[in-house]
């Protein structure tokens, strides 16, 4: 029996999907933040349920072969990068061997997993930073939730985000400074700035600073947009975004433009897309294409095929197959996603995409009944994996392949399943790493129809 408030010693064996190490004492699970693969742990038990428990590492007793000092130095506090401290390519081969492991115990399949894509230079990869603002001792602070928190732990840079944040910092604590801006508290509800985000175009180098308030009026905000100038290369859009909900959502209803346009543009290959304060747009733009690319080569098209593209969001995977399908059909829930995706066909001279608005597990059954059918079908869905209804009728479909694309192992291995007895057969499966030192792996798996 393990017990709360004890301590223990284990070995780590594995990694979560949060990045957490995951370890057994007497075969009963036990996750350890900080802890990787190879590690012998001493740990205290903070919280003890049936079937796990949770530790707080006390001390590595000895340390995995894989272990590294993270560049960054408040690695340990930040709720960030939860495996910074584990050699990148051991981090590679993990999610490699996670995603074997969960086809073949959660979804009964026995199939070699391709190594995981990483990047060349797992650093400085994110284009969207958001940044809490808080007060200590009468200077802004600017930087990143201590993990499981929301205490902020000041930052000058963090090293997975675009250099550029760093002059943003700076800038936007040196207004706060100045001109005695208040910033926003929690607990009381006062106090006007509460979060900045900032988004960067990795291949114009175009830049957008969102201040997000708390009421509308922001004093100086002149002297704001001329520091963000003075200091910010690239920047092109300052943004005001008002938020006096007491929410955790970071973003509120209204946007007003400060300075310079309400959008940024960015190209993943050769696709152009515009992003606004509010939309999506994928966090990491080089594993991004990486990832496409390998969607595309799994559907295999000669040019002739209608597609379907089954939980599209702004349409990036749908306009990349548009190039090379006869026609594309988009489906996917969000309202503003699909207005993002007709405009981002639009600036592409994209005409033979398509997209419809509602739940996939209506839209798809509907357009099969009015006769619309696909020859290959690309479905990305949200971690819950994807419904019955969209799996049934992919299979009615019969479409030649399959590509599901997948951001959580566990349902991707369950709805590989369902198709492998419906006559869908995985034939190669390739994981990639869109967020080195975290523990999530994306992955893209082709599926062949059987005795067509
Ligand atoms: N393929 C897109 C995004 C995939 S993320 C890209 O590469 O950018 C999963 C998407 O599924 C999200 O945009 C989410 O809004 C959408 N979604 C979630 N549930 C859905 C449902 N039931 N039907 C259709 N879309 C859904």
């Amino acid at each position: 029996m393990i017990e709360k408030n004890k301590l223990y010693q284990l070995e780590i064996i594995d990694i979560g999907h949060s990045g957490e190490g995951i370890g057994r004492v007497d075969g009963f699970t036990i996750f350890v933040d900080g802890g990787i693969p190879g590690d012998l742990v001493e740990i205290k038990t903070v919280i003890v349920k049936k079937s796990y428990a949770v530790g707080r590492l006390l001390k590595v007793l000895s340390p995995s072969s894989n272990r590294t000092n993270p560049i960054c130095s408040i690695a340990d506090e930040c709720g960030g990068c939860q495996i910074m401290h584990m050699d990148y390519q051991a981090q590679l081969d993990i999610k490699r061997n996670r995603v074997e492991e969960t086809l073949k115990r959660i979804g009964k399949v026995d199939i070699h997993v391709n190594a995981t894509l990483g990047m060349e230079n797992p650093y400085q990869y994110r284009n969207k930073a958001q940044f809490p603002v808080g007060i200590i001792n009468g200077k802004a602070i600017m930087g990143f939730y201590k993990k499981g928190s929301h205490q902020i732990v000041d930052t000058e840079a963090c090293h997975i985000q675009h250099p550029i944040n760093e002059t943003v910092v700076k800038a936007i604590k040196e207004f706060i400074n100045k001109y005695n801006i208040s910033v926003y508290d929690e607990k009381t509800r006062k106090g006007l700035i509460r979060h900045v985000v900032t988004k960067v175009g990795y291949q114009t180098g175009e830049v957008m600073v969102v201040i997000i308030t708390n009421g509308r009026e922001l004093p100086h905000k002149e002297s704001l947009v001329k520091l963000l100038k003075e200091n910010v290369k690239g920047l092109r859009a300052v943004v005001q975004n008002i938020n006096d909900k007491n929410t955790n959502v970071i973003f509120g209803k209204e946007t007003i433009t400060l300075f310079g346009k309400d959008t940024i543009e960015d190209y993943i290959g050769e696709l152009k897309f515009k992003i606004s304060a509010k939309s999506f747009f994928q966090v990491n733009p080089i594993q991004t294409k990486v990832l496409y690319e390998k969607a595309l080569e799994y559907a295999d098209l000669k040019g002739v095929e209608t597609v379907f593209d089954i939980y599209c969001g702004i349409g990036t995977i749908s306009l990349f197959l548009a190039q090379r399908a006869k026609k594309v059909i988009g489906v996917e829930v969000l309202e503003a996603a699909i207005e993002n995706a007709i405009a981002n066909a639009e600036i592409n001279n994209i005409s033979n995409a398509e997209f419809y608005t509602g739940e996939a597990e209506e839209i798809v059954p509907k357009l099969y009944a009015e006769d619309i059918k696909a020859d290959v079908v690309v479905v990305d869905p949200p971690r819950k994996g994807c419904e019955k209804a969209v799996l049934d009728t992919i299979v009615n479909m019969e479409p030649k392949r399959v590509v599901y694309v997948s951001c959580n192992p566990a349902t991707l291995a369950r709805d590989i399943a369902y198709l492998h007895e419906r006559g869908y057969i995985a034939v190669e499966v390739q994981p990639v790493d869109m967020f080195p030192h975290t523990g999530h792996v994306e992955t893209v798996v082709k599926l062949q129809r059987q005795n067509p």
